[in-house]
């Protein structure tokens, strides 16, 4: 279930989608619903297919990107046949060694990694496995039918940093049986684990996965979007300490997990990431605010430009909430191109983001 980005702005990495439907689990989670999407026959692309969507995409983002790879994503790569596996791989090569894509990375469960699967890979220009952990809790994993332990996480990334994998981890929140502390406590095990990179997401409710069924019977109640992102956010903060960049935060329309109407309940939003950084800007000011003996009746926020629709937050509403909390006649805010991103000034006050 590993979404893939979207064309990525200049210097950051552009990643070619190529998604391998449901295929390679033995499985099928609560939260998913790929299998009802494919009713278990769509097939694996073919390389004509792998060639021609990877040249589209270079067509139009290879000049935006700093690298490019190629990323088998959707399903649980180790897990497929061995045949399917290579033939995958093989159809990828050439673009790697005609140096128009830097190299190969897929998703895959965390049980699907032993040292017979990751042999499959040697000769082949893999930098990166992403694994699809979602919970260190292993009753959480159970209550969400995925069928593996936390201990094949803990495997599993060890084996792929000894053999010099870049190694990504994605965990979710809001799974049944899991609560905040469970959430958090997920998080510092797979800091532990020292992942180069982590994705955070939402569960949902999707037509025709098991959670569906348990959500229209009541037994299961999704996230708000509010507890969702102020959990979400407290993970990202988590990270950030520890040095672990959060690559993505939610899920998004381009995800290609579900089809248009699939979605039932649960907190998706389009800019999951944004109401985030939104929610932490607000935080930081309120704080400042908090330790003013005297606050203006005009407050003036200064900041570097790209920080302006953060500090507002999504549609304004950073604003309303202070000038209502504070009882503020106006919120000006100003731009100083000078200024850090993670600085802003609040009434004449630095202050630092987190
Ligand atoms: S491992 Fe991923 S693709 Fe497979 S059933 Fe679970 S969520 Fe779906």
């Amino acid at each position: 279930m590993e979404p893939c980005g979207d064309t990525p702005p200049i210097g950051r990495p552009l990643i070619i989608p190529l998604f391998i439907p449901h295929m390679g689990c033995p499985h099928q989670c609560v939260f998913c619903n790929q299998r009802s999407i494919t009713g278990g026959t769509r097939q694996t692309p073919s390389p004509d297919q792998i060639h021609r969507e990877v040249r589209r995409f270079l067509k139009y983002g290879k000049k935006r990107a700093s690298t490019t790879q190629i990323s088998f994503f959707g399903g649980s790569f180790l897990g497929l046949a061995k045949e399917t596996i290579l033939s995958l791989l093989r159809a990828a090569v050439p673009f790697v060694q005609e140096a128009r894509v830097d190299s190969i990375r897929f998703s895959t469960r965390p049980d699907t990694i032993s040292r017979e699967t990751l042999g499959l890979l040697d000769g082949f220009p893999v930098s990166t496995v992403e694994l699809g952990v979602q919970s260190m809790n292993d009753l959480v994993l159970d209550a969400a039918g995925r069928g593996h332990r936390a201990a094949d996480t803990v495997h599993a990334t060890g084996l792929l940093k000894a053999r010099g994998y870049q190694v990504g981890l994605q965990m979710m929140v809001g799974l049944p049986a899991d609560d905040d502390d469970g959430a958090m406590e997920t998080a510092r095990r797979v800091a532990a684990l020292q992942p180069d990179f982590v994705r955070i997401y939402p569960t949902l409710v999707l037509k025709g996965s098991r959670l569906a069924g348990r959500f229209n019977a009541g037994r299961y109640h999704p996230m708000s979007l509010a507890a969702c992102v102020t959990l979400v956010k407290r993970l990202y903060l988590f990270f950030k300490t520890s040095h672990i960049p959060v690559v993505r935060m939610g899920l998004q329309a381009s995800d290609g997990l579900t089809r248009a109407g699939d979605f039932i309940a649960g907190p998706y939003h389009p800019a999951f990431g944004h109401l985030v950084h939104g929610e932490i800007v607000l935080d930081a000011i309120t704080s400042a605010l908090n330790k003013m003996e005297k606050r203006p009746e005009t407050l003036t926020i200064i900041s570097h430009p790209s920080m302006v629709s953060r500090i507002q937050g999504l549609k304004k509403q950073n604003i309303r909430h202070l000038k209502k909390a504070f009882d503020l006649k106006k919120i000006a805010l100003l731009q100083d191109a000078n200024i850090e991103k993670e600085h802003l000034m609040v009434a004449n006050r630095q202050i630092t983001l987190p």
